[in-house]
């Protein structure tokens, strides 16, 4: 379960205040997807940003459920954040953001390396492999990013993210960047897998496709600008 509660994010821009998120409370079931939809500019990817700890908020609390507890992510100081973050959060980018000088499965394999949720027993490399194979994608382990198509390169990005079989999957317009088919095969990836592991999803979108498949929706409007007084 995620409970936001009356959240504030503005931005200084020399003597202009742009006022990205007001007073926005909203709550989120585990397991359970939420499609944040609105213009460019609307603070989609700002909103992102503060749920995986990038950002902190001006104002307002975020709750997060962990196994039978939660905890409070605007109280944590920037480092618990990140402790937090690469523990049980994933995250896809719009534009794949893959290590070109890392094979597909050294790709996905990395967020284990970098978190200690995972004894040195178990093994980054079996756990990647495994994963690929279940995304159809066994046959470009070995290759770079850079020979990989579009698509093929988010379903990367997607295993990449659920890895760490985290708590949270974040996507920023996953699907920005691909044509319909594509876009198709990576949203049916990300939320059938959130489905299977029950990850709860939170989806930054301007695709009606995508937004469609999620359980709850949130629908930004145009920051407003301010000034400083
Ligand atoms: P979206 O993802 O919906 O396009 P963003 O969250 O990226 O929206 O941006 C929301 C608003 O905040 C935009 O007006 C943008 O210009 C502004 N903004 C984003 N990041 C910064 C920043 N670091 N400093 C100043 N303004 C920012
Ligand atoms: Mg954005």
């Amino acid at each position: 379960m995620i409970t936001i509660q009356s959240l504030n994010k503005s931005y200084l821009d020399g003597d202009r205040r742009i006022d990205v998120i007001t007073n926005l409370s909203l709550e989120l079931d585990a397991g359970c997807s939420l499609a944040i939809t609105g213009p460019s500019g609307s603070g989609k990817s700002t909103l992102l940003n503060i749920l995986s700890g990038i950002l902190a908020p001006d104002a307002g609390s975020i709750e997060i459920g962990v196994a039978e507890s939660s905890v409070r992510l605007d109280q944590m100081t920037e480092k618990e954040r990140t402790l937090f973050r690469r523990k049980h959060i994933g995250y896809v980018h719009q534009f794949f953001n893959l290590v070109p000088t890392l094979t597909v499965w050294e790709n996905v394999a990395l967020p284990v390396s970098l978190n200690r949720k995972f004894d040195k027993d178990t093994s980054a490399r079996e756990m990647s492999l495994s994963l690929l194979s279940e995304f159809n994608l066994s046959h470009r382990a070995e290759a770079f990013p850079d020979v990989l198509s579009g698509g093929e390169q988010q379903r990367v990005a997607v295993a990449r993210a659920l890895i760490i079989e985290p708590l949270l999957v974040l996507a920023d317009e996953p699907t920005g960047n691909l044509d319909r088919e594509n876009s198709g095969a990576v949203a049916d990836l990300l939320f059938g897998a959130c489905q299977k592991f029950q990850t709860t999803l939170v989806v930054a979108t301007h695709s009606d496709a995508v937004a469609e498949r999620a359980d709850q929706h949130l629908t930004l409007e145009a920051a407003s600008p301010g000034f400083v007084q």
